[in-house]
């Protein structure tokens, strides 16, 4: 196999945090919310306060949102100078990493929506240029990739194309008319991803879902003359499956199996992203999963990268937002 090398990077990886509110639930519950965003870069634990704790006490990323953020402020601060630079031909990856029920989901499409809406009004403002949208929607379970634009369940296969890198053959690739049609599509890939039913969480997710917003473009004087001039990217984002261990989810049998795809694609992306954060020259094992090779070309390199990371204030989570937290260190 090719070895992928790398080269220096200038841009660090953006690793922001956000906090939910506890929910109606847990609140009726008498949950106690033991983190709290004492400022706009770091969050505490406010346990570490009582005498002889063990843990440390505050963690300190590029941005931390409290739980009375809006989706609206995630956005403006923290994803879309990263996502809209796909406008100027660079490819770039949101992720959204945490635990089941933490809002991965919830954050993840509030930005992509308001991402491809300033995509479209940026358009409507330049008509010097001229654009072409494509959108694709996968999702990767147990290692398998499926197209959540297409009814058929086939699983889709990678290919390496000398040129363009690795593909996903025969994805669906629909060219966007408008506003309206990209929420039709939205709407079919929710339809289409997969829900399970597990001891933790009845609405969790075990399968990562990458939502793909291709951008064409060139000057209207050398539409049809000169193809060189003109811009291609990709804007990824990443919806993560659960990051919470396979061992805590009780039913057993296929549920472990699914544990362990999740977690090679999952590892492949922390080790991946351990390795470009220290902005290291090397071999870095993007071939190991499924996730990683799909989004080589918007993570190394010239590409962008911002991940959210999603938590939850509970008490009883304690133990996976420190794991999240402990991610999201090794990242920045
Ligand atoms: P995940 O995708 O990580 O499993 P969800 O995005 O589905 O989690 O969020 C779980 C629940 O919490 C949902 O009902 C969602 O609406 C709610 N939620 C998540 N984040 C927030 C937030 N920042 N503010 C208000 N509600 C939130
Ligand atoms: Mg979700």
């Amino acid at each position: 196999e090719k070895m992928q090398i790398m080269s220096a990077r200038e841009e660090k990886i953006l690793v922001l945090v956000r906090l939910r509110p506890l929910s109606e639930k847990e609140v009726e519950e008498n949950e106690e919310a033991d983190w709290e965003c004492i400022n706009d870069t770091t969050i505490l634990y406010r346990e570490s306060l009582r005498e002889g704790s063990l843990f440390p006490s505050a963690y300190t990323f590029d941005r931390a949102f409290r739980g009375d953020c809006t989706t609206n402020q995630v956005y403006e601060e923290g994803v879309k100078q990263i996502a809209l630079s796909v406008l100027n031909g660079i490819n770039s990856s949101i992720f959204a990493y945490g635990q089941t029920s933490s809002g991965k989901t919830y954050t993840m499409n509030g930005v992509t929506e308001q991402t491809v809406a300033e995509i479209f009004d940026y358009i409507q403002n330049h008509e010097e240029r001229a654009f072409v949208l494509k959108f694709s929607a996968i999702e990767i379970y147990n290692e398998a990739i499926r197209d959540l634009l297409s009814s058929d369940s086939t699983p889709l296969r990678l290919r390496d194309d000398p040129e363009r890198g690795t593909i996903v053959e025969k994805v669906t690739e629909e060219t966007l008319r408008g506003w309206n049609h990209f929420n039709e599509l939205v709407s079919a890939c929710q339809a289409q991803r997969q829900i399970g039913e597990t001891s933790l969480n009845e609405k969790s997710s075990r399968s990562h879902q990458i939502l793909r917003l291709i951008v064409e473009s060139s000057a209207r004087e050398f539409l049809g003359k000169d193809s060189s001039t003109t811009l291609i990217a990709s804007v990824n984002f990443v919806d993560l499956a659960g990051t919470e261990r396979a061992s805590q989810i009780s039913s057993a049998g296929t549920r472990l199996k699914e544990g362990c795809h999740i977690n090679r694609s999952l590892l492949t992306l922390g080790t991946v992203i351990r390795k470009l954060s220290k902005g290291k020259i090397g071999h870095i094992n993007y071939r190991d999963s499924k996730l990683t090779r799909i989004l080589q070309p918007a993570l190394g390199g010239n590409a962008r990268t911002a991940i959210i990371c999603t938590l939850s204030p509970a008490r009883s989570h304690v133990e996976q937002t420190r794991n999240t937290l402990m991610f999201a260190s090794c990242a920045k």
